[in-house]
């Protein structure tokens, strides 16, 4: 039983916080080309090692799908399982698996925890190593986030999946662990609270006013761009420096509902999951790090 790192993942929520947090000792296991690669590594050493590059698929975990469909070796974008995945899909109904896997050490404590179901996806977004998100042409730019759309469809079916996060960490800093250009898709059994805070907001907001509180602080001072079909705004109380929501004009409430031309999320923070949705992935477990700690203290 267990993943093949030994422990399956866990999602449990903090009481105090109200925030669902993801355990995943996969995470911890994931290499870094970032970190192993020193400055004189070129270029073609860099694709030499590199997963997600035209040629390597078979380093890689399945493939999901690619576009175009069944282009042969010649694909443009490909959605493939994550090879160190944050959640286990192949887990089955999470409540069901609860009981087994993570006996409750208190029971009728209010404690809650979930096995760790759910997808994490990847998606290559080019072929080609060197190339960005943002060297692509907007009808390639258009491509990827169809692809998304594609496969939030895909997982909006299983009945035990309650929200689909799709995010992109450029760069080290960022958190990314690869530098090809690629996204990632997670699907979890549960809604973040700071996604159930956020509606909560804006149902209020408009059982007040009869208004929509995004379209309300859509004010001149705030626009940074707008086209027919979208606006960017740094929003009123921006959270992060440079914070920055793309809004369509068209009211949608679901990313996957928005037709080919209109493909770009209701509400984007341009941020990784954990900034997205509230919702932390820590590889370490409580009770190991808290093991480690007393066995540093004791070796004192
Ligand atoms: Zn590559
Ligand atoms: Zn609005």
């Amino acid at each position: 039983m267990g993943s093949p790192q030994g422990r399956i993942p866990e999602l449990r929520k903090d009481s105090v916080t109200n925030r669902w947090v993801i355990f995943s000792p996969a995470r911890a296991k994931r290499p870094s080309d970032f970190k192993s690669k020193s400055p004189t590594t070129t270029q073609t050493q860099q694709q030499q090692d590199c997963p997600f590059c035209l040629g390597h698929e078979h380093q890689c975990a399945p493939e999901i799908f690619r576009v175009p469909p069944s282009s042969g070796p010649h694909w443009k974008i490909r959605v493939i399982e994550n090879l160190y995945p944050a959640l286990s899909r192949t887990l089955a109904d999470p409540s069901a698996q609860y009981p087994i896997l993570n006996p409750n050490p208190n029971p009728g404590s209010g404690v809650k925890v979930l096995g760790g179901f759910g997808f994490h996806d990847v998606v290559i977004e080019t072929p080609v190593h060197s190339v960005q998100l943002s060297d692509l042409s907007p009808q390639e730019v258009g491509e990827v986030l169809l692809a998304y759309k594609k496969r939030i469809e895909q997982l909006s079916t299983h009945d035990s999946i309650k929200f689909v996060q799709v995010f992109k960490n450029h760069g080290a800093s960022a958190g990314a662990s690869m530098s090809h250009s690629h996204s990632q898709i997670l699907a979890l059994p549960v809604v973040p609270a700071d996604v159930s805070a956020r509606l909560d907001s804006m149902n209020g907001f408009f059982h007040e006013t009869g208004k929509c509180s995004i379209c309300e602080v859509g004010v001149e001072d705030l626009l940074i761009d707008e086209s027919t079909h979208f606006f960017a705004i740094v929003p009123f109380a921006a959270t992060f420096p440079f914070e920055i929501w793309i809004i369509p004009r068209h009211h949608s409430s679901h990313f996957h509902e928005l037709d080919g031309a209109k493909i770009i999320p209701q509400l984007t923070v341009v941020a990784g999951f954990e900034i997205g949705t509230g919702c932390h992935i820590n590889p370490v477990f409580p009770e190991d790090a808290a093991k480690v700690l007393r066995e540093v203290q004791n070796s004192e």
